[in-house]
């Protein structure tokens, strides 16, 4: 049977890791050629390896999503490669420093907003025009839970995710006609490195903590987001553009 993105060409950034690895490979096995991109080449290239062993086609190209000079040449070199960009996934982010708003290092919001919403809107700004080029296509952009409602501590990630759902707007009202659907997904927690690197381990105290506060008392997985994240990307959600999708086990509902 044919998979859902088949002949189409996506980009994934962030795909060295978590999220942006699992839809990576989701996309490859519903018949998509995958661009891995992420700033962490040694994770990247071992995503473009599972999905070759698992028969897929993909290739890893560096790049970091706050510099608009290496966003440009990444979708360059995947019009090149694959002979067009149909999909792509806005994936990479971090998670910053964790502090109340009035004790925020301005670096420490300059960092996660270049990174959580200029790269965004880097990626966006070039793919944009090479889908057009390509005859339209479909973008998620990975926004949070944290785009709706907030989180104290993290005031440079919530506004930046915000922010995700704005840009995802705009552009689906502009590039609507030219058959562009540009959407969001808004996880919740997801059991991925980000966390780890927060120092958040299962079992422990935070972990259960932030489990009880999803409906469905735990955090979700990586491939639940993908799972959805390629629906968007794919033709049965032809009709569907401008939306910010919780993928939240209930976080949100609350
Ligand atoms: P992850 O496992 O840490 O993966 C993110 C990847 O992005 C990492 O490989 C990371 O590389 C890379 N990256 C960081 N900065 C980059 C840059 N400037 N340019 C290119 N790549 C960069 O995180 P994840 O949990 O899968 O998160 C993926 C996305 O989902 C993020 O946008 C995150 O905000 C969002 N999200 C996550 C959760 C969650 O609970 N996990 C919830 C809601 C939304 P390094 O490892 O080298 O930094």
């Amino acid at each position: 049977m044919a998979g859902t993105l088949e002949g189409k060409v996506g980009l994934v950034t962030g795909a060295g890791s978590g999220i942006g690895r699992t839809t990576s490979l989701a996309m490859a096995r519903e018949g998509a050629k995958v661009v891995v991109s992420d700033i962490d080449e040694s994770g990247g290239r071992e995503t473009v390896r599972l999905i070759e062993g698992a028969g897929g086609e993909a290739f890893f190209m560096k790049a970091d999503v706050a510099d608009p000079a290496q966003v440009e040449a990444l979708v360059k070199a995947a019009v090149e490669k694959f002979g067009g960009l149909h999909l792509a996934v806005n994936n990479a982010g971090i998670g910053g420093e964790a502090s109340t708003a009035g004790d925020y290092s301005i670096d420490g919001w300059r960092k996660v907003l270049s990174i959580n919403l200029d790269g965004v809107f880097y990626s966006l700004k070039y793919e944009i025009g090479a889908m057009l080029e390509s005859g339209g296509g479909s973008i998620v952009n990975i926004s949070s839970i944290l785009g709706l409602v907030a989180w104290p501590t993290a005031s440079a990630y919530t506004s930046a995710k915000h922010g995700v759902v704005g840009l995802t707007q705009a552009a689906a009202v502009e590039y609507g006609e030219q058959g562009i659907r540009v959407n969001s997904i808004n996880p919740g927690f997801i059991d991925t490195p980000l966390l780890r690197s927060a120092g958040i381990e299962p079992g422990g105290d935070i972990y259960n903590m932030i489990a009880g506060k999803h409906a469905m008392n735990r955090l979700g997985q990586p491939e639940e987001v993908s799972e959805a994240i390629v629906w968007l990307l794919s033709d049965a959600a032809s009709f569907v553009t401008g939306i910010a999708l919780p993928v939240d086990g209930g976080f949100t509902a609350q």
